[in-house]
């Protein structure tokens, strides 16, 4: 008999956590849609990863980094990984010398009135956890906001990573038992590519 595979891929963590049953469809039922907000997403991801590596006054940017951490059994690509020259940072032998460690995830849009969404935090989450692993830092974690042009520092606590383990425990029992979870009573169903699968009409106007 096949062994679960209980590794999450860090783009699980964000599915789940915008919509589990859109997650189980996804993940149980080969189900997938594409719309306007997931094809702008991934051009601007494609615009901002284009080239894998660039370098200039002490900055090094390597983009689409595959990352995993085995304890938590996390792996899956960052946007971007930039290590500052810094000689209280931490060695990276590839690079001979010591660098400051930072993540950027690129996102389309800045959320609106500064609320940044938790499936977007917990996602970043799960790449700071697999970059402070591989490299023995603590990498700072930012957001860069494709329409503002800015970049937005993130800082996690102690119930942030609590919260996350759960989210994993939860995501693996969906993975292994094959459910798809009901639609929450809050679900925010605007712009999910896959209202046409899921949804009676009525819901649909959401
Ligand atoms: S339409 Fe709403 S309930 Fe259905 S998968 Fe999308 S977000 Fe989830």
């Amino acid at each position: 008999m096949k062994e679960f595979d209980d590794s999450v891929d860090l783009r699980s963590i964000q599915q789940y956590l915008y919509c589990p049953h859109r997650f189980g469809l996804m993940e149980n039922n080969c189900s997938w849609a594409e719309n306007v907000f997931v094809n702008r997403g991934n051009l601007a991801h494609e615009r901002v990863t284009e080239g894998k590596y660039s370098a200039s006054r002490g900055t090094i940017q390597e983009r689409s980094v595959r990352v995993f951490q085995d304890e938590w059994g996390l792996f899956g690509v960052l946007d971007c990984l930039e290590l500052k020259k810094d000689k209280n940072g931490v060695e990276i032998p590839i690079y001979s010398g010591k660098y400051t460690v930072s993540i950027v995830e690129y996102k389309v849009t800045a959320p609106k009135n500064n609320q940044i969404r938790i499936e977007d935090r917990m996602q970043l989450l799960g790449q700071k956890i697999c970059v402070d692993s591989l490299f023995s830092c603590h990498a700072d974690t930012y957001f860069y906001y494709h329409d503002t042009r800015r970049r937005e520092k993130i800082e996690f606590s102690e119930e942030d990573y609590s919260f996350l383990k759960q989210t994993l425990t939860e995501i693996r029992e969906i993975k292994q038992k094959g459910i798809i979870p009901p639609i929450r009573n809050d679900q925010y169903c605007s712009g999910c590519s896959m209202k046409d699968i899921c949804l009676p009409p009525k819901r649909s106007q959401r």
